[in-house]
């Protein structure tokens, strides 16, 4: 179609700049303003941020793709969440009395030991290659989805061994490697 006017430009097009705009100005927070050390997502917080849907948004079932990101950003439904914001829910693992921490269940919980090697060896299980590395994320959600790590559990869930009333025990130290620093 021609246009009189030359400075014409489609929506389109205009719209692909906005597109580009936003993303440099998310990039340019993202690398000058980094999140604390405190937080959880710190050590999963190493991919540049995109407008374009990741390749796991696209190709993950729903469920798994949400407990992928708990796990990463550390706003789940587990116990160390729960003693941080939810302190009236239940704490421990239903392995044990230990807190359940990101630690414990992807490294110490004898409630998923079958399916640990999904996760690699070596330093390709380190937690910031699992959290912060495309490679570490797809292992980790096959993790998620094969073990059923990070799925909410209720009070009558199978997978809690402990039939007693203990319900808001636990031992701290225990799987607590990532502390609360
Ligand atoms: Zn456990």
């Amino acid at each position: 179609m021609y246009h009189k006017n030359t400075d014409y430009k489609s929506l389109l097009y205009i719209g692909s700049l906005h597109k580009r705009e936003i993303g440099e100005e998310w990039t340019h927070r993202w690398t000058n303003q980094p999140s604390t050390l405190r937080s959880k997502f710190h050590v999963a917080n190493r991919i540049p941020p995109s407008t374009k849907p990741t390749k796991r948004l696209i190709t993950l079932d729903r469920c798994t793709f949400s407990r992928t990101l708990q796990c990463r950003t550390g706003h789940a439904h587990i116990g160390d969440y729960y003693r941080r914001f939810v302190p009236s829910e239940n704490q421990s693992c239903h392995c044990s009395d230990t807190l359940q921490t990101r630690t414990h269940i992807l490294y110490e919980c004898k409630t998923h030991f079958r399916h640990r090697h999904l996760l690699g060896i070596g330093r390709t299980r380190n937690i910031e290659v699992l959290l912060g590395s495309e490679k570490g994320i797809s292992r980790l959600a096959r993790f998620l989805k094969t073990s059923r790590a990070y799925e909410k559990r209720d009070s009558e869930s199978p997978n809690d061994v402990r039939h007693n009333g203990r319900r808001r025990g636990r031992t701290r130290g225990a799987g607590t490697g990532e502390g609360s620093s």
